[in-house]
């Protein structure tokens, strides 16, 4: 039964003597070698022994002659050793003419291998000599006498270790000879003098065997010189490939210098990239990249000396960037160069890369000029301006004084909306160089985004300064700009800040300097701001407002109000607008002034006008027919939701007849997307629904809009109103609302005059020829459920509330979570008080 030790002593075994066998196998040859390698191998390993023939051949005629000698003095075997002579000196002979055929200059020889056959012959040659040699040492054993035969014995000893060691080479020969040496001789001692020399017999098998495991050993440690030798060519093979293929194909190439400096080597790319005729070796380095940098270019002069420097002191260096002129081409190369030394560590030059990296080079600038500078207008980036605004504060230590001017434009929008991007691009461009020419290279002016721009001032400017500067710049920037035919004012809202006065770190400086510029926004056109800590109560509050309304839209806080508007010719009740209110939870009534701007800013007026165009179409269901309802609709809503379904939607849950809907649109929110404005106007009111353009008169009313636009009503703006029966009245009211009634009646359009509040006020509006009138003098806005009592009044009737035919329509919810979600306050979106008046009820 074989056990675990058993087992193991066989594998042991196993691989003891799979590794005999290779060792074995290695003596001959390369076992992994390809056909083409063991053929050099066994080349070389012929050349070896051929190399020894001459000796050998000499050897031989000795012998011959010495035993030929010997042979004739005893008169023993005499014909014996002379046959063996003969046919040991003619192989000895066919020996020379080998050596001589294989003594071929070293190329010739390279190329041409020798043959299997050709080994295996010259062993065979040998083999005979040896057994000859055997024969012949045993005719001279038996001749001589027994003092002669010691020191025969030593010489045919050395003799056989000569050859053995000469032939081993290759080891079949080796192997050959000394195997038939001595087996020859110790078959003729056993045989005829064995009663004498037996032990000189066995001490002969014994040299045998040590003679053999001696070739084998040499041979196999030629074989092993021979695969190193293989394994080096080949390895120099490859680095001079792939030398040679870097200098040919990639852009770089090398250079080398002996220890002056002087080049020694140099790529034909080298010489290309020079671009120069001149041949550049034993031309100094350095002169050669002197002669390719303008003397004008002192950076790259003093680089230059650097790396003078470095050969000097023979550093290494690694991708230096120089910059150089070729053909009046500016180019950059990246050099990359080590100190040489030899093997007694004596410097002996340099040797290194240098590569073309112009594209590259060219490519990173482009991509630092695109991280630093606005594309549009060249001016330094919002990225560049944070960066240079953050140097100011120093985490180690107090903020550096400077000033932060903050402009936005007054007018960008409208020329953006009327006459294209590209108008705008253009308009941009054109601030930006004004607003360059005004800083004069004082501070940095960048562009933040949009119609944005920043202007910060190193330093602690006096008021006086500041002021002096917002005159030149307003005196700059309100020149007229004049785009294909247009002649454009162009005009911008100034805040401005101070640090450290007005903040300690770049964010509040930005922050406080952003409420200034909201500020000279809300104060009107072209204003200058400074920040003042008050408007910094005012934002929060804003805040805190906006927090509360997604909550009181949530809680079901918001009410809807109705305000009737009367026919003017016949004094009777043509419908209601509707108005929102807020009924804060802490702050009571809140009235739309303070929230509407916000809602609109912040998205939230989204779902808060979808609720009340839904809450109004309820309620008015509930009216008489004959009373219309009207709803403000906010440009944001047209902008961002689909009115046309929302609005359709309303009246479907209502009930409500699609001609008592007549929705109230500002000039301002139709110019916005004027395409899209017109198509969805166009829509509703192919369904039915009617149209009226509110606060006419205020905006920038342009009779091809009202042209274009399909519409029912113009309201007339209470500022026109409030004036007409002022003391010291010139009558330029009267005729403005006088043109827009004539103009409405032209277009086929009704009117409704907003904000009546005195009989004088109606009694004009009514001669005026004015189709409605909307006002506190007819009534205020009121509470749903006080509308139903109002009509009995005005109409003396008693009106039976029409039930209702559906439950209101509950907020829509995701609308709600996605006007959230877009209200956290943005750079583009501000949040502007609202500075409209707010009459309460
Ligand atoms: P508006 O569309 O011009 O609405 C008329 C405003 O004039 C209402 O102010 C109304 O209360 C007020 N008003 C009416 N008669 C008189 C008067 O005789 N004298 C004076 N001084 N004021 C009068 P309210 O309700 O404060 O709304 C202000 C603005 O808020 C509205 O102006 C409208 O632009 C906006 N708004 C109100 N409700 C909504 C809404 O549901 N959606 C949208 N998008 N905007 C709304
Ligand atoms: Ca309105
Ligand atoms: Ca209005």
């Amino acid at each position: 039964m074989l056990n675990a030790s058993h087992m193991s002593n066989m594998a042991a075994l196993n691989f003891g003597s799979q590794r005999m066998r290779n060792s074995l196998a290695l003596c001959f040859g390369d076992p992994n070698a390809t056909a083409a390698v063991a053929a050099q191998y066994r080349t070389r390993q012929f050349q070896e022994v051929a190399k020894q023939l001459p000796l050998a051949t000499f050897s031989t005629f000795m012998i011959v002659i010495a035993s030929l000698l010997v042979a004739l003095r005893t008169d023993r075997h005499v014909a014996l050793v002379a046959a063996c002579g003969l046919v040991l000196t003619s192989l000895a002979t066919i020996h020379l003419i080998t050596w001589r055929r294989h003594r071929r200059p070293k190329e010739a020889q390279a190329q041409k291998t020798v043959s299997p056959s050709t080994a295996v012959w010259l062993s065979a040659n040998l083999g005979i000599g040896a057994f000859l040699y055997g024969v012949i040492t045993l005719c001279m054993f038996d001749a001589l006498t027994e003092s002669e035969r010691v020191i025969l014995t030593g010489t045919v000893a050395a003799v056989i270790a000569i050859g053995a060691w000469m032939f081993s080479a290759l080891p079949l020969v080796g192997l050959l000879w000394s195997f038939l040496f001595c087996a020859v001789v110790g078959v003729g001692l056993i045989s005829f003098f064995w009663q004498d020399y037996g032990v000189l017999a066995a001490l002969l098998a014994l040299y045998a065997f040590f003679l053999i495991s001696g070739v084998l050993m040499t041979s196999r440690r030629f074989v092993e010189s021979l695969i190193a030798e293989t394994e080096i060519s080949r390895q120099r093979e490859i680095v001079g490939l792939l030398l040679r293929d870097f200098e040919e194909n990639a852009n770089d190439w090398l250079w080398e210098t002996d220890s002056m400096g002087r080049l020694c080597h140099a790529s034909v790319h080298l010489v290309e990239a020079a671009g120069s005729k001149q041949p550049l070796l034993g031309r100094n380095f350095v002169d050669v990249l002197g002669s390719l940098i303008p003397v004008s270019n002192q950076a790259q002069v003093r680089l230059l000396a650097r790396l003078e420097l470095l050969l000097d002191q023979r550093k290494p260096f690694r991708a230096i960037l120089v910059e150089i002129r070729i053909h009046d081409q500016q180019r950059w190369w990246s050099l990359t160069g080590k100190p040489q030394f030899d093997s007694a560590a004596r410097f002996t030059g340099w040797r290194g890369v240098g590569s073309d990296v112009t594209t590259a080079h060219l490519h990173d600038l482009e991509m630092t000029q695109l991280a630093r500078f606005d594309p549009l207008t060249g001016l330094a980036n919002r990225h560049q301006f944070h960066q240079q605004l953050a140097a100011y504060f120093p985490a180690d230590g107090p903020a550096l004084p400077c000033s932060l001017f903050l402009l936005d434009l007054d007018n960008f929008k409208t020329v953006n909306d009327s006459l294209g991007h590209t108008a705008g691009d253009e308009l941009l461009r054109e601030v930006a160089q004004r607003l360059r020419a005004a800083a004069g290279g004082r501070g940095l002016v960048a562009r933040l985004g949009g119609d944005e721009f920043a202007w910060l001032i190193p330093g602690n400017l006096p008021r006086e300064a500041i002021e002096e500067s917002h005159r030149y710049l307003r005196k700059v920037l309100s020149q007229a700009w004049q785009y294909q035919d247009y002649s454009i004012a162009v005009h911008g809202s100034i805040g401005v800040s101070f640090a450290p006065a007005d903040a300690r770190a770049a964010a509040d400086l930005m922050r406080s300097c952003d409420m200034a510029l909201y500020a000279a926004k809300a104060a009107g056109r072209d204003a200058l701001c400074y920040f003042d800590p008050a408007m910094e109560v005012q934002a929060s509050q804003k805040l805190g407002l906006l927090g509360d309304m997604r909550k009181s839209l949530e809680a079901g806080d918001f009410r809807v109000y109705y305000q009737p508007q009367i026919d003017m010719g016949n004094g009777t009740l043509a419908g209601f607008e509707a108005l929102v209110r807020w009924q804060h939870p802490k702050r009571g009534l809140v009235p739309p002034a303070e929230f509407i701007a916000l809602a609109e800013d912040s998205g939230l007026i989204v779902p808060l006008g979808a609720w009340v165009l839904a809450q109004a179409c309820h309620d008015a269901a509930t009216w008489p027919p004959t009373l219309r309802v009207a709803v403000n609709v906010s440009a944001v809503q047209i902008e961002r939701a689909d009115m046309y379904a929302t609005t359709l939607a309303a009246l479907q849950r209502s009930g409500l007849p699609t001609q008592r809907l007549e929705l109230e649109l500002t000039e301002s929110s139709l110019m916005r997307d004027a395409d899209a404005a017109q198509s969805l106007l166009r829509a509703l009111r192919a369904k039915g629904v009617r149209i009226a353009l509110d606060d006419f008169g205020t905006g920038y009313s342009s009779l091809s809009y009202l042209r274009s636009f399909p519409m029912d009503k113009l309201k007339i703006d209470r500022s026109f109103v409030s004036i007409l029966d002022e003391a010291g009245s010139d009558g330029s009211a009267a005729a403005i609302v006088q043109t827009i009634v004539q103009l409405a009646r032209t277009l086929h359009l009704e009117t409704t005059a907003e904000g009546v509040e005195t009989e004088a006020q109606l009694e004009a509006l009514s001669q005026l020829g004015c189709t409605y009138g909307q006002g506190y003098l007819l009534a205020h806005p009121m509470a749903a459920d006080q509308v139903i009592p109002f009509i009995e009044r005005w109409t003396g009737e008693q009106v039976a509330p029409l039930s209702r035919l559906t439950a209101p329509s509950p907020l829509d919810e995701a609308a709600l979570r996605q006007a959230s979600q877009e209200a956290q306050p943005s750079q583009s979106q501000r949040l502007v008080l609202h500075t409209g008046w707010s009459p309460l009820i």
